[in-house]
């Protein structure tokens, strides 16, 4: 089965996600658990954690539909001990929100060397706040996400990935989340059916199926290799049609959250249905 949503609004509270997931007609969604923007937040309140679990019993949502994404400002390869220090306590405070909330994924950014360390300095840190931060947790899987290798991000390679993962203890509970967009800008070609062939295959050799937990789905305004994020609605991109119906059509996808990040929340609902008919085999874009 597929799970198809988009990242939905949590404004008011963690508890209207559910609620705006399901408005679109979605099987799965992605939300932020604070202000993304914001270094601190107040707790969860009891109140809303309880409203936020029944609205998902409602609509159908269980713990491995829903991807959460951490705040922006998180650097997990920060190359200063401060500034470092910073984000793997909120990186922290993170995932133990989302136990709270009783999730089970938590979808990040890995970071940046900001040209002051190595690369390999930098994925050695990254695996290391991971490493912290899954000391302090015990149910949330740490989601990497690809980049689109802007400035001095990393994780926009799948080697950079690998890296990353070689060095995390507990193999069980961390994974990756492929951005299509980030893909596509960072040289991975998705324009066809073969292109996509060659692109999963060498993901599948140099990370591993296993380790997929969860995808943005967004077209591109940047072209191939751009290495700039620009997110565009579903075929109006530099990537088109093809990776999104090659990713309907393959059930290596189905089972994990497969998140819109597109650019017009008003046509979430028209992009998830025809996500839906290409995975039942209706090939025409409606
Ligand atoms: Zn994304
Ligand atoms: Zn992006």
């Amino acid at each position: 089965m597929y799970y198809v949503g988009a990242h939905v609004s949590a404004s008011g509270g963690v508890e209207n996600a559910p609620l705006n997931a399901a408005e679109i007609g979605a099987n799965a969604f992605a939300l932020f658990t604070k202000n993304q923007r914001r270094w601190d937040a107040k707790p969860l309140t009891s109140k809303s954690i309880d409203a936020f679990k029944r609205n998902c019993e409602k609509h159908g949502f269980r713990a491995d539909q829903i991807l959460p994404h951490d705040s922006y400002l998180i650097n997990l390869g920060h190359p200063e001990a401060d500034a470092l220090e910073k984000s793997r306590n909120a990186f922290i405070d993170e995932m133990q929100r989302c136990e709270q909330l009783g999730l089970t994924l938590l979808n990040f950014h890995p970071g940046s060397h900001l040209r002051k360390i190595s690369e390999t300095e930098c994925l050695a840190r990254i695996a290391e706040s991971i490493n912290l931060a899954l000391d302090k947790t015990s149910d949330v899987t740490a989601v990497i996400e690809n980049t689109a290798g802007q400035g001095s991000n990393l994780g926009c390679r799948f080697e950079q990935l690998a890296e990353i993962i070689d060095q995390v203890e507990d193999k069980s509970r961390v994974g990756v989340c492929l951005d299509t967009c980030h893909t596509f800008a960072s040289g991975y070609d998705l324009r066809s059916t073969e292109a996509c062939e060659a692109t999963f295959a060498d993901f599948a050799r140099t990370v591993g199926f296993e380790y997929l937990r969860g995808m943005h789905i967004n077209d591109s305004k940047a072209v191939l290799d751009s290495r700039v994020d620009r997110h565009h609605s579903l075929g109006q991109g530099e990537i088109g049609w093809a990776v999104f119906r090659y990713i309907m059509q393959d059930s290596r996808f189905e089972e994990i959250p497969l998140v819109l990040e597109t650019i017009d929340p008003d046509i979430w609902a028209e992009e998830i249905q025809q996500l839906r008919r290409f995975s039942i085999g209706e090939m025409e874009v409606a």
